[in-house]
């Protein structure tokens, strides 16, 4: 069997790492060339996407890149503490997330790929699917086929398109990204260690994370309509410096002087997730990743789903005595349930940080009662203390 992987991302990469330690040799066809994939902004891996990237062997290398974390503490606008949440439940070591570039996370998966002989291809577009063949051809004309077809092309993904051709469109989640990282070893001491402090401010939602070099890494979510494509390409990181400091000078906390003295280093993205796509497969081809089930950025899950998926679809289509369709279903019974209930949860906690009509004090007070008893480490457990 060979498999033919459509995305290098963290679905693509970790897909095409558990089928090579089972056997089934891949070629990844990734569109961006390597210095295009080293741009992009953190993310936090949860305990349950550690433990899929200990199976699939990397987990080692993705410490040496990233910073650990153990919980969120969650303020008000005013500086009130509305709780701690835990990142989940940890691993035996201890460990219970890490933050790392979302590049950094790419870069050791394809490091991992590239040392066990996995092809990989940078540069290679897919401009059209052939489902009924398991073939794709680049847009440098080439045509490729496997004997199983993996779209792990994101949240936008074309193999999605083929495999279900009535998918619906991604949908906004209300909110705009912005992540960037200052170097300001004083406020690092002042942050909470090992945690993302969390702001539900007056205008806007800020997270801000200390790392041991002194740097802080932060992002702003900002409750408004999309960005259109033409206005990121004219907008100058100073304009949206200014812009971000305006949103959330008026709350507690460091926000305004980690933007005003930052580096961007993601600006003007604005949100989608994927509700429910009715088919993940036909034929020999199959979604995985964000291609799949993207979740809002708010769930914290989604790159965890990704290295899940990649040992899931490994372990249930190099079963004995399976065919490939018949791999490809148990891989979908053995994942829709999971990854549906984890897209709701992202939906929800992309809503909590909008402002909405009650008063702050009111949802502040309603916050730190859910803290308390429902988003806990416990209530979370079901999905950050599966282990693979
Ligand atoms: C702002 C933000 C913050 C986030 N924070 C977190 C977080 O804290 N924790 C977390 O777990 N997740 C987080 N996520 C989500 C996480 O980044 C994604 O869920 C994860 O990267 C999905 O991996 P993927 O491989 O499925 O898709 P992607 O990362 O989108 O990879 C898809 C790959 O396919 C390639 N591709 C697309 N089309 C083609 C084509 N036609 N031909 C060839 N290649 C193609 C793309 O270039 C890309 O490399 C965040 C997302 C955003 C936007």
């Amino acid at each position: 069997m060979r498999a033919l992987i459509v995305g290098g991302g963290a679905a693509g990469l970790a897909t095409a790492l558990a089928l090579h330690d089972r056997g089934v040799a891949s070629t990844v066809l990734e569109r961006r060339s390597p210095a295009a994939a080293a741009a992009g902004s953190r993310l936090t891996v949860a305990p349950n996407g550690l433990s899929a990237a200990a199976a699939l062997g990397v987990l080692a290398d993705l410490e040496a890149v990233g910073a650990p974390t153990d919980e969120n503490l969650l303020v008000g606008a005013t500086g009130r503490v509305l709780g701690t949440v835990s990142i989940g439940v940890p691993l035996a070591s201890g460990l219970r997330g890490l933050t790392l570039r979302r590049a950094d996370l790419v870069a050791v998966l394809a490091e991992h790929a590239a040392g066990r002989g996995v092809e990989v291809r940078a540069d290679a577009r897919v401009v059209e699917v052939d489902v009924a063949d398991g073939a794709v051809r680049t847009e440098r004309g080439e045509r490729l086929r496997g004997d199983v077809l993996v779209g792990a092309d994101g949240v936008r993904s074309l193999v999605r398109r083929a495999v279900d051709p009535g998918a619906p469109a991604p949908r906004y989640v209300g909110l705009t990204n912005f992540g960037g990282v200052t170097a300001d070893p004083g406020i690092a001491a002042g942050l909470r260690p090992r945690a993302w402090t969390m702001v539900f401010g007056r205008r806007a939602f800020f997270g801000a994370h200390p790392l041991p070099s002194g740097e802080v890494v932060w992002f702003v979510n900002v409750p408004e309509p999309p960005i259109p494509a033409e206005v990121r390409a004219t907008t100058t990181d100073d304009r949206w410096r200014e812009r971000l400091v305006a949103l959330v000078q008026d709350d507690a906390g460091p926000a305004a002087a980690l933007i005003a003295a930052g580096r961007l280093e993601l600006a003007g993205d604005s949100t989608y997730d994927l509700p429910r796509v009715r088919r993940w497969r036909r034929g020999t081809a199959v979604l995985v990743g964000d291609a799949a089930h993207a979740p809002s950025p708010s769930s914290g899950q989604g790159a965890s789903m990704a290295l899940e998926d990649g040992v899931v679809l490994g372990r249930e289509l190099t079963a004995a005595g399976r065919g490939v369709e018949e791999g490809l279903a148990a891989f979908e019974r053995a994942r829709r349930r999971r990854v549906q209930r984890i897209v709701a949860a992202g939906a929800r906690a992309s809503s909590s940080k909008i402002p909405g009509p009650v008063g702050a004090r009111v949802q502040e007070s309603v916050m730190r009662l859910l803290f308390r008893t429902v988003v806990t480490e416990r209530g979370g457990a079901w999905m950050t203390g599966a282990r693979w």
